[in-house]
């Protein structure tokens, strides 16, 4: 669950988050839609408790992250219940995507013995499993970067599993994807929600997807909460006021 109350971040003048509150109870599946630079991904990096606000607070699971511009002792521990998934840059591309995916898994020490490539019985059936749920198995031995733009999303969304999160935050994961690709990212989200109760926020450029998959859409503008609520009831011309001259390619 993410609860997040009076959210404020400003970058030298520029007010990227104007007041923000919201809440996510754990298991909802939630879109969030909105301009280029009406804040996404800032409110994304602020639950990832890799940003801190101005002012506001910010609980995960009932825990407190952030308050009044402080991040709190937690907002460590919970990083690892937490997967995140950029639009680009998920893996370290030299390793090979079972090494990626078990990254949150291995100690340090381990690690090492990971980047060689030797992993014990325990760690390959892991691995493997989550790789097998997002459907990449037999891509685990690749390097990272030989996996298409898709396929490197899966990986991701295997490390978020291995490394036991339970909300998966998604920055525009399926933006540099074809349509089958996008469509194939957005069911494994969809089912690691249904299937797992994961709860998951996905910023998404294009309102179809948001439409089809989240059952939830929060709109945002200037920083700011313009629209919560079902993503069914999203009408076209707040979404035409939405996104402004790019609408006809968006909506
Ligand atoms: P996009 O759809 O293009 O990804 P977005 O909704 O994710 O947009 P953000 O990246 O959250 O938008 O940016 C919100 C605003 O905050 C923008 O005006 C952006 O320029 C500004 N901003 C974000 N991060 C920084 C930063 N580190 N320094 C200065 N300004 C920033
Ligand atoms: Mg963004």
């Amino acid at each position: 669950a993410v609860s997040i109350d009076g959210l404020t971040k400003t970058f030298g003048r520029k007010r990227a988050l104007n007041g923000v509150s919201l809440e996510i109870p754990a298991g909802e599946m939630v879109a969030l839609i909105g301009a280029s630079g009406s804040g996404k991904s800032t409110l994304i990096r602020h639950i990832a408790g890799l940003e801190r606000g101005d002012a506001g607070c910010i609980a995960i699971h009932g825990r407190e992250i952030q308050s009044a511009g402080r991040l709190s002792g937690e907002a460590r521990d919970m990083r690892r219940s937490i997967g995140v998934i950029f639009q680009q840059f998920n893996l370290v591309d030299r390793l090979p995507v079972i090494t990626n995916v078990l990254v949150g898994f291995l100690g340090q020490i381990n690690r090492l013995r990971g980047t060689l490539g030797f992993f014990s019985r325990n760690e390959k059936h892991i691995a493997m499993r989550a790789l097998h749920r997002v459907g990449i198995c037999e891509q685990a031995r690749q390097r990272a970067s030989t996996l298409s733009g898709g396929q490197q999303q899966r990986a991701a969304i295997a490390r978020a599993l291995v490394q036991g999160a339970r909300l998966m935050l998604a920055d525009e994961p399926i933006a540099s994807l074809d349509p089958a690709s996008a469509r194939r990212v957005m069911e494994i989200l969809a089912g690691i929600n249904k299937e797992d109760g994961m709860t998951v926020v996905v910023s998404l450029h294009q309102v179809e997807y948001a439409r089809r998959y989240c059952p939830r859409t929060i709109a945002m503008k200037d920083g700011a909460v313009v629209y919560d609520g079902p993503s069914v009831a999203l009408d076209t011309a707040f979404l035409k006021e939405l996104y402004g001259e790019a609408s006809d390619e968006l909506i």
